[in-house]
């Protein structure tokens, strides 16, 4: 989401006047967009602000902004530990960043912090995206009001918020005449989608069904789903939508209802293993992947165990685990942290089960010819990036006519992350 949200700041300040630059020693403002999910963030902010001044040591002082979720979550705190930065903005006070920049005064800090994200969805609304890449994000809901106890999104995002239907549908038109193939909607709790207009209701349902009739976007996916709202009428979307790629981000965090209600999850393992049953049955070639916290407050081995359980049975692909880092401000912030030795020797195992599964699964697709969305060309090699339904990032020898096409691939290797072949046509030639 945050490169969804930094190429929209990018489209509102463009609004008055200012430009993107790679220029790093030259600009006159910068803006860092910060992620609070995991400890540390704060910190790297103040590395970064102390690397520019430096760089500014002798040069007119850029206005220097923080936003996302570190501004929201350490506001005064960071104006005044750090003078040099002049203004921290929120994640859903974004609106107001061209009022700032345009009455910049270098003697006032600001201070935008409050969940506005009403008037913010507004704003982008009425703001062209000027986001033209084969494969674009369109965030549709923002915030969450489920409060797992690890967790800051519903102090730093603010609650749940979905955007109107109508003003998802424009943003997603415009992504496609820029060149979108493929659109991947986005939000903390993407599947909680929610808007009502008129006595009708909306749903991500109503979204997935509604973006499949554009011809020229091929691909739809979402991001990030959660267990409780995979209702039946997105679950028929698999079987129903014909661009809806037959993999999903689902997070289940633990494989341990203990742990699972010790996190304030509001789902047990059973409901998980039900929306997978439900899955399968549809498809069985649908893929799945989670997230996992290791080293909760309360993990003793059993519950670690379960979780390897699950792994072996569900076969995740791509999935991302983290040791429990506790977060100022939630439920599990003061709780007893396990033995760090402990967590990281847990974590190290489930990785080992959760890369084992990737491999075996990129594996299985060596030798076959397989659907590729190409990206772009790699910078300085003679090769092409694209991905399968499944996500995969495939390196290949390929065409540049091909970007933006959907080709077959043949497979001929693989590793963890990553599948190699080359085009169907290439093989011949070889
Ligand atoms: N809303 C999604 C859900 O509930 O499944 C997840 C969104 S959350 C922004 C992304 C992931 O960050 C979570 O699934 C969780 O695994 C991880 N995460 C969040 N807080 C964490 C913490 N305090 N320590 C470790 N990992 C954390
Ligand atoms: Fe955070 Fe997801 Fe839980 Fe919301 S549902 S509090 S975003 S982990």
């Amino acid at each position: 989401m945050n490169v969804y949200d930094s190429n929209r700041i990018y489209d509102i300040v463009k609004d008055v006047g200012f430009e993107k630059s790679e220029d790093q020693k030259n600009v006159d403002c910068y803006i860092i967009n910060t992620c609070h999910i995991r400890d540390k963030a704060k910190e790297k902010v103040f590395h970064e602000v102390g690397r520019i001044k430096e760089i500014y040591a002798n040069k007119k002082k850029p206005i220097m902004m923080i936003t996302g979720c570190v501004a929201q979550a350490e506001n005064q705190e960071i104006l005044k530990r750090e003078p040099y930065i002049d203004a921290v903005v929120g994640p859903q006070s974004y609106h107001k960043l061209s009022k700032i920049l345009k009455n910049f005064n270098v003697n006032q800090k600001e201070d935008e912090t409050e969940f506005d994200t009403i008037a913010k969805f507004d704003l982008l609304g009425k703001i062209k995206n000027s986001e033209s890449k084969v494969s674009s994000f369109l965030t549709i809901q923002e915030g969450c009001d489920k409060f797992c106890h690890f967790c800051v999104v519903p102090y730093t995002r603010g609650p749940e918020c979905s955007r109107p239907f109508k003003t998802v549908i424009n943003e997603a038109e415009e992504l496609i005449k820029n060149g979108a193939k493929e659109i991947t909607l986005l939000g903390q709790n993407v599947n909680a989608y929610n808007f009502f207009e008129n006595n009708r209701e909306f749903r991500i349902s109503s979204l997935l069904n509604e973006l499949e009739k554009y011809s020229e976007l091929k691909r739809i996916r979402y991001t990030t789903s959660h267990p409780v709202d995979m209702t039946d009428d997105l679950i028929e979307c698999y079987s129903s939508n014909k661009k809806l790629m037959p993999f999903i981000h689902l997070p289940i965090q633990s494989g341990s209802n203990k742990i699972l209600k010790l996190m304030n999850r509001k789902h047990k393992v059973e409901d998980y293993l039900d929306i997978h049953k439900k899955l399968m049955n549809i498809n069985p070639l649908i893929k799945i992947s989670s997230d996992f916290i290791i080293g909760y407050p309360g993990e003793e081995k059993t519950d670690f165990e379960q979780t390897l359980e699950l792994v072996k049975y569900i076969k995740f692909i791509n999935s991302f685990s983290f040791i429990f880092s506790p977060r100022p401000g939630t439920t599990a912030y003061k709780q007893q942290e396990l033995d760090q030795s402990v967590s990281k020797e847990r974590l190290i195992e489930l990785q080992h089960n959760l890369f084992q599964n990737q491999i075996n699964h990129n594996k299985s697709l060596e030798r076959q010819e397989i659907n590729v969305l190409v990206e772009n060309k790699i910078k300085d090699q003679n090769k092409y990036f694209g991905r399968n339904e499944y996500f995969n990032s495939v390196i290949f020898e390929g065409y540049k006519s091909d970007i933006g096409k959907i080709i077959k691939v043949n497979i001929e290797n693989s590793n963890q992350n990553s599948l190699f072949g080359k085009k169907k046509d290439k093989m011949k030639a070889a």
